[in-house]
């Protein structure tokens, strides 16, 4: 294979994903495949996982890579060189960067995987459909967590300790429930999916899954799934309107099992209005993404485009 080639690798939890893209062309995907993690045998069998992969790739397009991207969970920590917040508890504190660069003889980039979700989105997804001159593009994921990436001239802002967008753990909620990175009242503990959740529950004593809780509420039949509506759109607007306030971006992408509620789209926009500082005025497009599940690897591809 003569064209040059853009390797990446989605480290996720359960599986580790490999895709090669075309350099000229990345639309162009040459390869896709996947191994398990087995996250639970630790440390040096993932490393062992991905050499396997990597490996197998390069017999099947029958070249060696020069240099990979990796989608992490969690990021590397610039001033010690070492992994932190990984929901894959074996990478904390590991060399990462150093130990795959050394394991699969070829340079390596990390990035955390909502900054690889930024980054595909807005080279090779959504933002290139709304507007494919932006400079600035924010990219949200609200699911199980909250998350974000910036990406600025179609590069990540990782930022001096490494945290640049991690926007889910913003103080949203004075006296709110208590975050597993150690303060309470983050924006993943007010508007993320169990957190709405477990909110329906308080105010109503039931159990009831996020979609659930949409559906009772348009029906008009249940007053705690109308206020944990009410508690997501508003909240919403008051997270969103902080970043616009800060960025200004050209595009906001909205990924994630919550990003997915339509809602969001109308009364959630609308609430932005609300709290902003422009009188009231939005004209920031807030869109949902393009390439799903991919978004990850092709991101983890791009970081060497
Ligand atoms: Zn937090």
């Amino acid at each position: 294979m003569n064209k040059e080639l853009l390797w990446g690798i989605d480290l996720g939890g359960t599986k580790i994903e490999c895709a090669v893209l075309e350099k000229k062309n990345p639309s162009q995907v040459v390869l896709r495949e996947r191994i398990d993690t087995e996250s639970a045998k630790g440390y040096d069998h993932i490393i062992a996982q991905i050499k396997i992969l990597v490996d197998r790739v390069s017999g099947i397009i029958g070249e060696k890579p020069k240099a990979i991207g990796f989608a992490t969970p969690g990021v590397l920590n610039p001033l010690t060189n070492t992994m932190k917040n990984c929901n894959t508890v074996c990478l904390n504190g590991q060399a990462l960067a150093t130990d795959l660069a050394n394991t699969l003889g070829c340079e390596v980039k990390l990035a955390n995987d909502a900054n690889c979700f930024a980054l595909a989105e807005t080279l090779l997804g959504a933002v290139q459909d709304v507007n494919p001159n932006a400079e600035v593009a924010f990219g949200v994921i609200m699911g199980t967590g909250v998350g974000g990436g910036l990406v600025v001239h179609g590069k990540i802002i990782n930022g001096l300790h490494g945290i640049g967008g991690e926007w889910g753990h913003n103080i949203l909620e004075d006296d709110g429930d208590a975050c597993y990175c150690g303060k309470s009242g983050c924006v993943e503990t007010v508007i993320s999916g169990p957190a709405l959740e477990k909110y329906y529950e308080k105010h109503s004593g039931k159990k009831m899954k996020l979609k659930e809780i949409l559906q009772a509420a348009k029906d008009h039949s249940d007053s705690a799934a109308e206020a944990t509506v009410e508690r997501m759109v508003d909240y919403f607007g008051r997270a969103i309107s902080t970043l616009i306030n800060v960025m200004d971006p050209d595009v906001i992408v909205i990924g994630g099992g919550v990003g997915n509620v339509d809602l969001l789209y109308s009364e959630g926009y609308e609430r932005i209005k609300k709290y902003i500082f422009n009188s009231r005025e939005v004209h920031t497009p807030v869109v949902k993404p393009k390439l799903g599940d991919s978004a990850g690897v092709f991101g983890a591809a791009m970081l060497y485009s």
